[in-house]
């Protein structure tokens, strides 16, 4: 996988420099393992939940050699991805019986909100589905041109009312005209100010409620996006948007930049969310769906 090459070169080539010519799997290689896996943005949670399973298996298969361990860490890797586990087969194939399916896109700036948009309205028209984007991100000039500018490329239209207009307005007439006109999909940007936790709290319902005028069980995905690169963040990001609303899928961008993919594997353990979709590049094009199955074999290739 191109995009993940950085990721996976990295953890790969430093896991097997720890275990290579080990016939056993010693206190040392362990370090070793913690060592990278924190360096990998793992998070220290989970890597302490890995390190002792691992320690629990060679407790009791005493001779644990290096093969082994590439075969147990493995498992413990797409264990600690479980919650991706219908990510497996998946597409971008919307249920029947939402339509329009409604996603309320949520993250602060800077994280690759506004292209994770754009990139998801040209995989979808790709698959033949009708889009319509709501600029409902007000707060900031910049992220209202952007999305007319991806609605422009992509060929799709973009309900805005420009800059400090009311988000709320912006993303009703939106999901109305995605009913309208019989839309597949209405996906709506939306500001992400962490420093106002309780005005972002107010403002995500106060979204989800104009939604639900037109479908009562919108939003149908609160997509978070994160970068993937900036680790630590990533979660504390990912704690306050939990905390502010009920996301339901992750979006985890500039994977390709960054030799820390570990981020993934941290935050789907951690907030028992599935990663849905993961950006490898600027280009339309560089959005993938994740797949577990794909993600740990890229790691370990
Ligand atoms: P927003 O403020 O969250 O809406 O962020 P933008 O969508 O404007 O993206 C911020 C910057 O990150 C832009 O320069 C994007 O091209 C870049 N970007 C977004 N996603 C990715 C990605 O997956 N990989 C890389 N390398 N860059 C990305």
């Amino acid at each position: 996988d191109q995009g993940l090459q950085k990721t996976s070169e990295n953890i790969f080539s430093k896991l097997s420099k720890a275990v290579m010519g080990k016939s056993k799997v010693d206190e040392e290689v362990l370090d070793e393992l913690e060592e990278i896996l924190i360096t990998a943005d793992v998070g220290v949670d989970t890597t302490i939940k890995v390190i002792r399973r691992i320690e629990e298996r060679v407790a009791r298969d005493k001779y644990l050699n290096a093969a082994e361990l590439d075969v147990i860490l493995r498992e413990e890797i797409a264990f600690l991805l479980e919650e991706n586990r219908s990510s497996d087969t998946s597409d971008f194939d919307l249920p029947a019986d939402k339509k329009p399916y409604v996603i309320m896109v949520v993250g602060v700036n800077g994280v690759g909100k506004t292209t994770t948009i754009g990139k998801l309205a040209h995989q979808f028209k790709l698959a033949g589905k009708s889009v319509v984007l709501g600029a409902a991100d007000t707060f900031r000039a910049a992220a209202v041109d952007q999305l007319i500018l991806w609605g422009q490329r992509v060929g799709v239209p973009v309900v805005s009312h420009g800059m400090n207009t009311d988000p709320a307005s912006v993303a009703f007439d939106a999901v109305k005209q995605g009913v309208d006109s019989k839309a597949d999909v209405v996906i709506v940007d939306t500001a992400g100010r962490l420093h106002t936790k309780v005005n972002l709290m107010n403002e995500l319902t106060k979204i989800k409620k104009v939604m639900q005028k037109f479908i009562p069980d919108a939003p149908h995905e609160i997509l978070l996006v994160l970068d993937g690169s900036t680790g630590q963040n990533a979660f504390i990001q990912a704690k306050e948007f939990t905390r502010a609303t009920e996301v339901s899928a992750l979006a985890i961008t500039k994977l390709d930049g960054t030799a820390k993919g570990g981020v993934v594997i941290g935050i789907s353990d951690q907030f028992k969310i599935p990663v849905k979709y993961i950006g490898v590049g600027e280009k339309m094009t560089d959005l993938q769906l994740f797949n577990r199955k794909e993600f740990v074999d890229s790691l370990f290739k």
